[in-house]
């Protein structure tokens, strides 16, 4: 079954305004921030409005298993060069595993992180050292370490980094992996050929860690270490081979989650999700935006 949803907000209404963003896309999972990636305000959670979110999801058949949160981008784990920021990060990381285990939300995307002025090896090793601290064994959540782009000095760039990363956490079952098409693209690997991306993942790691996909285009060239989204078919990787990617067999019932670019100020996903389910490309499809505004 296709599950394919978008970002949606996480505003006043919490969870429920997420499930009604949804609901006028027409997908069927969607990723929330649970406040700004940017900061660290955040809203206490209200009940109430969960149980809401929870009988409109039944109503609408979104399964809440498939449900995706991000973490914040302001949580770096592989710097530690500053500890008080070291720190945070993990205190950070841990209140939102915590929302996320209040809203039921199984999956939390994170960025590994950027080594900054840390030598590359140790940077991975405080990744590896801040989940294992953080993660506690009867947490009903996974972590899924999103493949970067290789911007700057990020980690997570390919196979080999996020192996290392897995195979050294304690509590295996807490740990999967976020594929980025458009970070995939930027770091080097040619999502016209994504099988053979997916036959050294299974052969690496696993394709059981798979737990999200992140759908996007990409406004540059194959191995531009860039990392900007572009809309589905308006970009370098084209929109055959994405549909190939969210149709392939070998990554079916994983969530599906664009995150392309708003079109002047107006979220896409309504009409990029409508030419996934049709699998046909309208190339005015930005052009019909902005006149329907
Ligand atoms: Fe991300
Ligand atoms: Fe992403
Ligand atoms: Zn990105």
């Amino acid at each position: 079954m296709l599950i394919i949803g978008s970002h949606v907000n996480f505003r006043e209404d919490q969870l429920l305004g997420s499930v009604k963003d949804i609901i006028k896309y027409g997908g069927n999972t969607f990723m929330f921030y649970t406040g700004a990636p940017q900061n660290s305000i955040r809203r206490a959670l209200d009940d109430s409005l969960t149980i809401k979110a929870y009988h409109l999801m039944k109503e609408h058949n979104i399964l809440l298993d498939k449900v995706v949160c991000h973490a914040p981008y302001v949580i770096n784990l592989a710097n530690n060069s500053d500890p008080l920021k070291y720190r945070f990060s993990q205190d950070f990381l841990r209140k939102e595993i915590d929302r996320c285990i209040l809203l039921g939300v199984k999956y939390l995307v994170l960025h590994p992180g950027s080594a900054v002025k840390c030598e590359k090896n140790a940077a991975l090793y405080n990744i590896i050292k801040g989940l294992n601290r953080v993660l506690a064994s009867d947490d009903n959540i996974i972590i899924l370490l999103e493949t970067m782009a290789g911007k700057g000095t990020e980690l997570g760039i390919n196979i080999e980094e996020l192996k290392t990363i897995i195979d050294n956490i304690t509590y295996q079952d807490k740990i999967g992996v976020c594929l980025d098409t458009c970070h995939l693209n930027d770091s080097g690997i040619d999502i016209n050929n994504f099988d053979l991306y997916l036959d050294q993942f299974e052969d690496k790691i696993g394709l059981d860690k798979i737990k999200c996909i992140h759908i996007n285009d990409s406004k540059n060239e194959v191995g531009m270490h860039k990392d900007r989204h572009a809309n589905l078919g308006f970009g370098t990787i084209g929109f055959d081979a994405l549909i190939d990617v969210i149709y392939n067999e070998r990554l079916s019932g994983i969530p599906k989650i664009l995150e392309t670019p708003y079109v002047d100020d107006m979220p896409p996903y309504k009409y990029e999700i409508a030419m996934i389910k049709n699998k046909k490309f309208n190339p005015n499809l930005i052009d019909e935006i902005i006149e329907r505004m």
